[in-house]
């Protein structure tokens, strides 16, 4: 197979113009290995996993050679950086290789993060570390396996190819696949200097490829609806996470994408014990991108792509500046109920409720408030609660060693008071948490063991978690370590970016 399966590798990003990217080929490397392939994730994209897998495919994913269909590209973009303003980022260390058209009839971008230096790399060496690959790997698969909307992993490849950080450190290579990398902060860059037309392509290009059914292209109003749509959709994206546990970490305009996926799991990770003040990210000195922050961190973010937008909806809408400013704040004014109702949505369902409701969420936000106080674990708890509607002998969680805390018991009983009230049997109940609340989440400490495994070269702990991780919901007693929270040794306090 001559040009492997990327024979299909399309390039309709180019089309909008020079302005939007550089030509940037990968930069070769010295002994390249296959870490990992997603042959899952590559049938849903018409690739063919052999012959990625192949040394053919191995020389593509490792950036070493790049077949002649095929025009690699850094794309531009600029951002706020924890709030600070910066008119120029761009892919640094990340190129994109084209789009394929997969199985579910979507377009996706097929991108080799750590490939090399690009015009956008300014002091950066256009590398990671294996590190960073391997915790990208393993929670953003967890994360699409969760069903969050999520940039995904097709391949890791180390590189045989130091990387200078703290020291030296082995080198890797991530292939992401997103169904695009267009970024509030891509808007940002064309709207902050004044390029109304390279905005108004940009928005016309995301409308086409990833809201086109939402927004039928007679509307008379597309980019207020673009507007609509980008703002439910991190809405209800951001509900997602905090129902999970999971904090971000590097909420930047530049890390927030239109199509609404999760993008950058840098300074990620999922809580153990919750904390909603909790921060991971080592330089996030001032908590700005702490866990209950990010829903407002969301809504601040958006308000610059309605900065960006508004021009076209007055412009293009025929509506004047303040009429085209009054649409923009209503819809941003929305964002926090549609986050709020997605939000309380997801609780309920978490306690084995169909719906929220006035009854539910008042109940559900109790169970934060103890959580918080008791530093109860965030997910075990939502499995253990599932236990006490399980006869003693099918418990999973709820045993002699693990048990709530006793300030739980009020609680509990009112829960299931609740539950008995709506008619809400307790096997229906539970089946409904257990398929909500999931037996696994990467755990911070469980990423660890798995990256310093990978620096000596063994990749043993990685597969086997990448493997648990993609049924996350279905829980076995030989998987039991990973349910489990660290040990106080075992903590990790932070993560780092790892640029
Ligand atoms: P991030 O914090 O990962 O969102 O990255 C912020 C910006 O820094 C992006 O423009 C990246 O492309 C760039 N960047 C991060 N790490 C590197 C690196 N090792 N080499 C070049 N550019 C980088
Ligand atoms: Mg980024």
């Amino acid at each position: 197979m001559a040009l492997l399966s990327f024979e299909n590798l399309q390039h309709s990003y180019k089309q909008l113009g020079e302005q939007f990217y550089s030509m940037q080929a990968p930069t070769p490397v010295t002994a390249p290995m296959l870490i990992r392939l997603n042959r899952e994730l590559a049938e849903q994209l018409n690739l063919d996993p052999a012959a990625l897998a192949s040394e053919e495919g191995l020389k593509l994913l490792a950036g070493n050679a790049i077949p002649d269909n095929i025009e690699p590209i850094a794309t531009v973009y600029a951002g706020h950086q924890f709030g600070g303003w910066n008119p120029q980022l761009g892919d640094g260390r990340a190129i994109l290789l084209g789009e394929v058209l997969a199985q579910d009839g979507r377009r996706y971008d097929i991108q080799l993060k750590g490939a090399g230096r690009t015009p956008y790399s300014r002091m950066g060496d256009g590398r990671s570390p294996i590190g960073p690959v391997i915790r990208e790997y393993l929670v953003s698969e967890a994360m699409a396996a969760f069903g969050v909307p999520t940039t995904r992993a097709l391949a890791a490849v180390a590189t045989g190819e130091p990387v200078m950080r703290e020291g030296l450190l082995p080198g890797g290579i991530l292939t992401r696949v997103a169904q695009s990398h267009l970024r509030v902060g891509t808007m940002q860059y064309f709207s902050a200097r004044g390029d109304l037309e390279s905005v108004k392509a940009l928005a016309d290009y995301v409308i086409e490829r990833h809201y086109a059914e939402q927004i039928e292209q007679s509307r008379e109003e597309p980019y207020t609806a673009l507007l609509t749509s980008i703002v439910a959709a991190q809405a209800q994206l951001i509900a997602q996470w905090m129902s999970l546990g999971f904090i971000h970490g590097v909420m930047n305009t530049d890390n927030m994408l239109l199509c609404g996926e999760t993008v950058d799991y840098g300074p990620c990770a999922f809580m153990d014990s919750y904390n909603p003040m909790k921060v991971f990210s080592s330089i996030d000195t001032q908590g700005r991108y702490a866990f209950a922050n990010q829903a407002e961190i969301g809504r601040w973010n958006l308000s610059w792509l309605a900065q960006a937008l508004l021009p076209l909806m007055a412009e293009a809408e025929g509506a004047d500046e303040q009429s085209a400013l009054k649409k923009a704040e209503a819809i941003l004014e929305n964002y926090s109920n549609i986050f709020m109702g997605h939000y309380q949505h997801l609780l309920a369902e978490k306690l084995g409720f169909a719906e929220a409701s006035e009854e539910v969420n008042p109940l559900s936000l109790k169970l934060l408030q103890l959580m918080a106080e008791e530093g109860a674990d965030f997910s075990l708890t939502f499995r253990t609660l599932a236990d006490h509607l399980a006869p003693p002998g099918e418990r999973q969680f709820l045993n002699d060693i693990h048990t709530l805390p006793d300030t739980f018991a009020n609680w509990i009983e009112a829960w299931q008071a609740l539950l008995g009230g709506k008619n809400i049997a307790p096997q229906e109940a539970r089946r409904l948490m257990n398929s909500k609340n999931p037996a696994y989440i990467p755990r911070n400490h469980q990423v660890e063991t798995a990256i310093q495994g990978a620096m000596q070269g063994d990749y043993s702990h990685f597969n086997r978690m990448a493997d648990v991780f993609a049924r996350p919901y279905e829980y076995s007693e030989t998987n039991h370590e990973f349910t489990l929270p660290p040990t106080p040794e075992e903590e990790v306090q932070r993560t780092f970016c790892g640029t």
